[in-house]
């Protein structure tokens, strides 16, 4: 049966200064349904720490520790001095002064011996705890709550081990329940951290041990709940400082949390759970500073839900290697093996065996390495001596990653998954092991690699295979609306598609903006606008390549040559690559057989769907009859929408120069419209369809007939607009000309695989496909061995932001819908 009791625990965050007393004060005043609260806390935050450091300058002879040790007292008199009023104050501060003065007496000790034993250490550690609840005690009292305080020395008495250490229970209950009768108050504060030896000697529950002590008083009180709060919302799928897509889980089992707590998740300590079992406490975790958070519940039964609940890291570590053809089929070896680092307290965290014996492979604590190798030396000697173990290998400098889930036995695949996450992000893996509950799966990788590793196995676990880290390069029209248009599907794409797109940079040639989880687009305009940061290209790549997420992609909506030479080094990262930039893909040759074989060799996809007729289908219509093995004899067609809208309205009731002001005017044009009307943007969308057949050319190899005439290419635009009516009765010509014999004029870009490529102004008969344009209408003639003698066309509006960033959207749909089938 339950008692009455509730445990609740406080961390060192939750206690860091006087102010959050209060706010620990305030919640436990509003858990009214608790009738008896033990109320376990931790020390001030960073005081173990302090203490213990007091410890290491007096050993090295260093006098400052005398001043730290003064610095400490003072923090807690403050606190004291802030929380009670003045005439309560004294007590505490006596009792503080007695403390350090003891303390400054060992200190004083090590000072002179250089030297100090681990019960030494032991007893100044604890220190932090018996003032913590003080404080706290006095200031429930000092606010009207009667509490007293508890020194867990007396109740709890433990084995010390070298990493662990293991609770008397038989004395601890009895001490209990001979406490229990002496109790007055409703509310105890109790010390956590500290205990006693069985002959009464003042030592701890190791690091972070607070928590262990809240769950071996909730067993003492059979406690109705333990409740731990710190500064998370609950445990998380990953330490929320390595892996901000980290998730609150509702729900775990006890052994969920253990491995988890063992491979390094610091929220609670492993030994936590263990005494929570037996009456099946139930432990929440919850958040000082978010108490309406629900937290998370750790119970007895496994959750439904996710296989995989959390990933966790364990750096510090070094790998053991031992291996000699002698140990195949001797019985024993490993348990020779194992017992004497048993013997000598080392702490073996995983073990992989080769099937075939010949090597067992151990990963233990970095500070324990030396004593491992000479015990194992010292245990083999013989076989070392005999040749028959050649190597005792240490591995300097490792981690381990772990994944941990109740239902992984359930559910194929997810060692698959898991290493092939971390294969994806070049983790090398040294060892691997797998849980015999298969409740875990573990891997020895290189510390370097940690978080990375731990941010990539949480990424394939717990992001869509189509979350994508997403930096946009240029923020003007077509950058802009791309943004506007991602801004108005985003929602839809991660709901119903499982597409989730993370828009976690905007650069523009004067500033930039970066967001950890990519932000609400909803006013990005302004955020860009304020952001004040200077653009830096390095550093922005470096940001949306972000190792917790499963893929990035560049958008480059620029039209600059500097930022395209960037390509094959961004693809050769792994980052894929959307872009209506036409320089990459129309400089040199041999650039662009680099791009290539680096998108190839990477497996990165590089999408340019919008360098030719912004949004049609024109690469992509091509590149399916190349694949599908037709056969491209010819392509025509009207590649500039500019021009296409100035030869569309060039009826001759208005003289060519005064269409080509209105289109300027319209912003049809470039600034200087000779860009337009040279020619060379045609060109480059023929480069671009001409190597995608596979024709090897420059740009400088195309034939170009300009529409600029000759005398007016050098000169300010100006005088070009000035100039171009003087050629009006030419272009009047032409067009007469073309009507006399019942045709259009188009100027086209032809690609023909044997003749190569140019750019011309041709005539067309009235009832040709071509004639029948309007507008900015983009219109492209596929001539192959299929579409022969009626070619494949395709037509439609091949200019405008709208459909410029349409199609670069359709680009980045593509890249998703590829990477979601890359699992
Ligand atoms: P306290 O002082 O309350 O005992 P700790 O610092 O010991 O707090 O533990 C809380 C911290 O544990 C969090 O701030 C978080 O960074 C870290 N942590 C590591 N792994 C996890 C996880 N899986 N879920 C939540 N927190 C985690
Ligand atoms: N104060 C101790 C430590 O810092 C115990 C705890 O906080 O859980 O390790
Ligand atoms: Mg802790």
């Amino acid at each position: 049966m339950t008692s009455t009791w509730v445990v609740h625990k406080f961390g060192g965050t939750s206690l860091a200064d006087a102010k959050r007393y209060r706010q620990v004060a305030a919640i436990l005043r509003g858990e009214v349904k608790d009738r008896k609260k033990a109320i376990v806390v931790s020390a001030m935050h960073g005081v173990t720490d302090a203490l213990i450091e007091l410890v290491g300058l007096a050993k090295t002879g260093k006098e400052v520790y005398l001043s730290c040790a003064d610095a400490l007292k003072a923090r807690h008199v403050a606190a004291i001095e802030s929380l009670l009023p003045s005439e309560r104050r004294q007590p505490l501060i006596d009792a503080l002064e007695s403390d350090f003065k003891d303390i400054k007496d060992v200190l004083r000790g090590i000072y002179l011996s250089r030297t100090f034993s681990d019960r030494t250490l032991e007893f100044i550690s604890g220190h932090g705890e018996l003032w913590s609840a003080q404080v706290l005690s006095a200031h429930l009292n000092a606010t009207e709550i009667a509490s007293s305080w508890l020194d867990a020395r007396t109740l709890f008495i433990v084995e010390p081990g070298d990493t662990a250490v293991s609770v008397d229970w038989e004395r601890t209950k009895s001490r209990t329940s001979e406490w229990l009768k002496t109790v007055k108050t409703d509310w105890v504060v109790v010390t956590g951290f500290i205990a006693s030896t069985c002959d009464g000697l003042p030592t701890t529950l190791k690091r972070n041990g607070s928590d262990f002590s809240a769950s071996i008083l909730g067993k003492l009180l059979n406690a109705r709940i333990i409740t731990i709060w710190t500064d998370v919302d609950g445990v998380m799928s990953a330490d929320p400082r390595l892996v901000p897509e980290a998730a609150v889980l509702e729900y775990i089992s006890y052994q969920e949390a253990t491995e988890l707590a063992y491979f390094g998740a610091k929220v609670i300590h492993p030994s936590t759970m263990a005494p929570a079992i037996e009456n099946k406490i139930p432990i929440w975790i919850r958040n000082t500073f978010n108490p309406s958070a629900p937290g998370t519940k750790i119970h007895n039964k496994a959750g439904n839900g996710r296989s995989v609940k959390g990933f966790a890291t364990v750096d510090g570590m070094v790998l053991i290697n031992v291996e000699g053809t002698g140990m195949i089929g001797v019985p024993g070896v490993a348990n020779r093996l194992f017992g004497a680092l048993r013997d000598v307290g080392v702490s073996v965290v995983m073990i992989s065996q080769a099937s075939s014996e010949q090597s067992i492979c151990f990963a233990i604590p970095e500070v324990q390495a030396d004593l491992a190798r000479t015990t194992l030396e010292r245990a083999f000697f013989a076989e070392l001596h005999h040749n028959q173990i050649q190597m005792i290998g240490v591995t300097d400098n490792c981690s381990i990653v772990a994944a941990v889930g109740d239902n992984m036995v359930d559910h194929p695949g997810i060692a698959g998954k898991f290493f092939s996450a971390l294969g994806r992000a070049q983790v090398n893996i040294r060892a691997i092991a797998q849980g015999s509950s298969e409740r875990n799966i573990s891997a020895v990788i290189d510390r370097g690699d940690s978080r990375k590793a731990l941010r990539a196995v949480h990424a394939a676990f717990y992001l869509s295979n189509q979350t994508i880290s997403i930096g946009v390069i240029g923020s003007g029209l077509i950058g802009g609306t791309f943004i506007d248009q991602l801004k108005t599907q985003m929602e839809t794409l991660k709901k119903e598609f499982k597409i989730d797109l993370r828009v976690r940079g905007i650069l523009n040639s004067k500033t930039m903006v970066l967001s950890e989880k990519g932000r609400s687009l909803e006013n990005w305009r302004d955020y860009i606008k304020n952001s004040g940061v200077s653009p830096d290209l390095e550093s922005f790549v470096a940001h949306v390549q972000a190792d917790h997420f499963p893929h990035a992609a560049i958008v480059d909506c620029t039209a600059s040559a500097e930022l395209a030479a960037h390509y094959p080094c961004w693809l050769k990262r792994g980052i894929h690559i959307i872009t209506p930039n036409k320089k990459a893909n129309t400089g040199t040759m041999e650039f662009y057989r680099t791009l290539r074989s680096v998108s190839r060799d990477r497996n990165c996809h590089y999408l340019y769907e919008t360098t030719v007729g912004a949004g049609l289908p024109i690469i992509s219509t091509l590149r399916d009859l190349i694949q599908t093995g037709d056969e491209v004899l010819e392509i025509e067609g009207v590649l500039s929408g500019t021009i296409s809208y100035i030869f569309n309205t060039f009826d001759g009731t208005k003289p060519f120069s005064e269409i080509v002001q209105d289109a300027r005017s319209k912003g049809y044009t470039e600034p200087d419209p000779r860009e337009d009307l040279s020619g060379v943007d045609v060109a480059r969308k023929l480069v671009i369809l001409a190597r995608e057949i596979g024709l090897d050319l420059e740009l400088g190899d195309v034939r170009v007939e300009s529409l600029v005439p000759e005398l007016l290419r050098d000169g300010s635009i100006e005088d070009f607009l000035h100039g171009l009516p003087g050629h009006d009765s030419a272009m009047m010509d032409l067009l007469n000309r073309a009507r006399d014999r019942d045709q259009v004029i188009r100027y086209v870009g032809v690609v023909d695989p044997k003749k190569g490529c140019a750019v011309q102004l041709k005539n067309y008969p009235r009832s040709h496909v071509f004639a029948r344009t309007s507008g900015s209408d983009n219109i492209v003639a596929f001539k192959t061995h299929r579409y022969n003698p009626q070619p494949l066309i395709v037509q439609g509006p091949g200019a405008g932001p709208a459909v410029t960033a349409g199609g670069v959207f359709a680009d980045l749909l593509r890249l998703a819908s590829y990477l979601g089938g890359s699992a």
